[in-house]
């Protein structure tokens, strides 16, 4: 298995998932954010084409995650894998039926070789999720878009071989940063973004000795930086702050190798 991003934050999302099984490659894509020419051209910068992707799953209907997936989807006849609180979000006419398919945020689902395995988080959207993907070997967890630790969480993302966490705000700088009072107390609330300290908590609680790659993803402009959130990751890892990797905003991540 390897991964990469397309971009992460609150200005567009994108995760790309991809499984090698002899002569067979099965591609998803995690939720996307971007608009149709800046999807595509983000995927060409992965060395790939619309053409390769065999579905895209979404997590929630935050425009920041499911903004662009009708239009790609309607174009280059993608299928989606979606709940139905997201799905209620959109018109026949933006998603036509035949596109969409359902996910059950209790039961795993498979998509060609790519194993999906949705959970619940508790996040202020209708019905949202987040996945954890494997290929009978390796699994690699995503959580971002998250206000709230659970222990359900805990458990879905334990024993990964790969994990990109949200690490969306440092707490001191949120409290006395730009944003107005009602955005900060959403951000920082129970169903809105994880903190640096909060996901590294439960990074220490997830964490394996398996573990091959960790990125922090979903991180504020205004109230993070990259330096913060690395080091919060780091010592929860007991790693060096240079092995923790950075999703960013324009650029995502390269390519990760998985074995
Ligand atoms: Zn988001
Ligand atoms: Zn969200």
């Amino acid at each position: 298995m390897r991964f990469c991003s397309l971009g992460s934050g609150s200005e567009g999302n994108a995760l790309i998932v991809e499984v090698r099984q002899g002569a067979s490659t099965s591609r998803l894509m995690m939720d996307c954010g971007f608009g149709l020419a800046e999807t595509e051209s983000r995927l060409a910068r992965a060395g790939l084409s619309p053409a390769n992707l065999d579905g895209i799953v979404v997590t929630h209907e935050h425009s920041d995650h499911l903004g662009g997936v009708a239009r790609f989807a309607r174009k280059h006849l993608t299928p989606v894998w979606l709940t139905h609180g997201t799905a209620r979000l959109l018109s026949e006419r933006a998603l036509p039926q035949a596109l969409i398919n359902y996910v059950d945020p209790h039961e795993a689902f498979q998509v060609n070789d790519i194993a999906v395995h949705p959970y619940t988080v508790p996040h202020d959207a209708n019905e949202p999720v987040q996945y954890v993907f494997g290929d009978g070997a390796v699994r690699l967890g995503v959580l971002t878009d998250v206000g709230t630790t659970t222990t359900h969480i805990e458990n879905s993302l334990k024993d990964c071989d790969a994990l990109v966490l949200e690490a969306n705000h440092d707490r001191e700088m949120l409290s006395v940063g730009p944003y107005p009072a009602s955005l900060k107390a959403r951000v920082a609330g129970r169903f809105g973004h994880l903190d640096n300290d909060t996901a590294a908590e439960l990074l220490g609680r997830i964490k394996s000795p398996k573990l091959q790659h960790i990125l922090c993803a979903h991180l504020s402009k205004q109230n993070n930086t990259e330096e913060l959130a690395r080091q919060a990751f780091a010592n929860a890892l007991s790693c060096e702050a240079s092995w923790v990797g950075i999703s960013r905003q324009d650029e995502g991540f390269d390519w990760r190798q998985l074995s």
